[in-house]
């Protein structure tokens, strides 16, 4: 079992990364949590975790936009709770607009939050993990790291590029024990997509709700969002015995969008 491992998701403060630190918490991992909140927030996020699971956790606010801001963070939580042997890197942020038209600070965040940050964790988590021969190491990708879609330069690039930082990670750690994928969700229900339904409903005079299902079914054949859960059940199984020979895998979990 998975009792006792220290696992580090970043972004785990909302959504997806929030959903899969509760489903590894009830496996018995210590957690790092990490996200854009407050210091008192974390810290309380922190505690109702450590009570409702009797696990260790830590948590940070790391700018993942600072390499040396990331750094000092996994520094910390490595001393606080001891080396990493499930690292999700998850944090990200989406912006959407045509390329002609794409602010500059928009697609230097992306490409530091979505895609560089997981480097630098990954050149962190690397050497213990190989020390133990054991490791698991999981990008949330998404189906834009597989297909492109109108508006969303930064983002499919970033996606598309930690798809190639997977592959290449994997190969090199093959005979260390550690195993490293992507997943590449289609829609899922969380804060990050709130402004495209917010963007559909107000430029057709739609309900939220109206709006969302038309965001979905717009690429997506399965016609309701991904609950965040469903994810972590899938990084949950990607940390287990039976998902041992899967790696440097970009794994598609999206109802049929890429499958068209
Ligand atoms: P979310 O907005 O709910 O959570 C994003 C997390 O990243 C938060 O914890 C936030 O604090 C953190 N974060 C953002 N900027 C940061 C920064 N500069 N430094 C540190 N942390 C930062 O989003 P989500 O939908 O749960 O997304 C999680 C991952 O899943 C992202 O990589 C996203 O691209 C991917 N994904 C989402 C969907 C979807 O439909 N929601 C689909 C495919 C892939």
């Amino acid at each position: 079992g998975l009792k006792g491992k220290v696992a580090l998701i970043t972004g785990s403060t909302s959504g997806i990364g929030l959903a899969t630190a509760h489903v590894l918490a009830e496996q018995g991992c210590h957690i790092v949590l990490h996200g854009l909140m407050t210091q008192d927030e974390g810290t309380a996020l922190a505690a109702e975790f450590t009570t409702q699971y009797q696990i260790n956790t830590y948590f940070s606010n790391a700018d993942l936009r600072d390499p040396a801001c990331i750094h000092e963070f996994m520094d910390a939580a490595v001393e606080q709770l001891g080396s990493i042997d499930i690292l999700v890197n998850n944090a990200g942020i989406q912006h959407t607009q045509d390329v002609a038209n794409f602010p500059i600070e928009k697609w230097n965040d992306i490409i530091a939050i979505n895609l560089s940050s997981a480097f630098h964790t990954i050149q962190k988590v690397v050497p213990a993990m190989a020390n133990k021969q054991w490791g698991r190491i999981i990008n949330i990708a998404s189906v834009h790291g597989l297909v492109g879609s109108a508006n969303k330069v930064a983002y499919c690039a970033a996606k598309h590029g930690i798809v190639g930082l997977t592959k290449v990670v994997s190969i090199e750690c093959a005979e260390q024990g550690i195993t490293v994928n992507a997943i590449c969700p289609g829609w899922v229900d969380t804060p990050l997509i709130g402004k495209q339904i917010d963007n559909i409903a107000s430029d057709k005079n739609l309900s939220y709700n109206e709006a969302k299902y038309q965001l979905v079914t717009s690429k997506q054949p399965l016609p309701e969002m991904l609950a965040p859960r469903q994810i972590g059940e899938f990084v949950l199984f990607l940390c287990g015995g039976a998902a041992k020979g899967i790696t440097g895998a970009a794994l598609p979990m999206d109802g049929a969008w890429t499958a068209q």
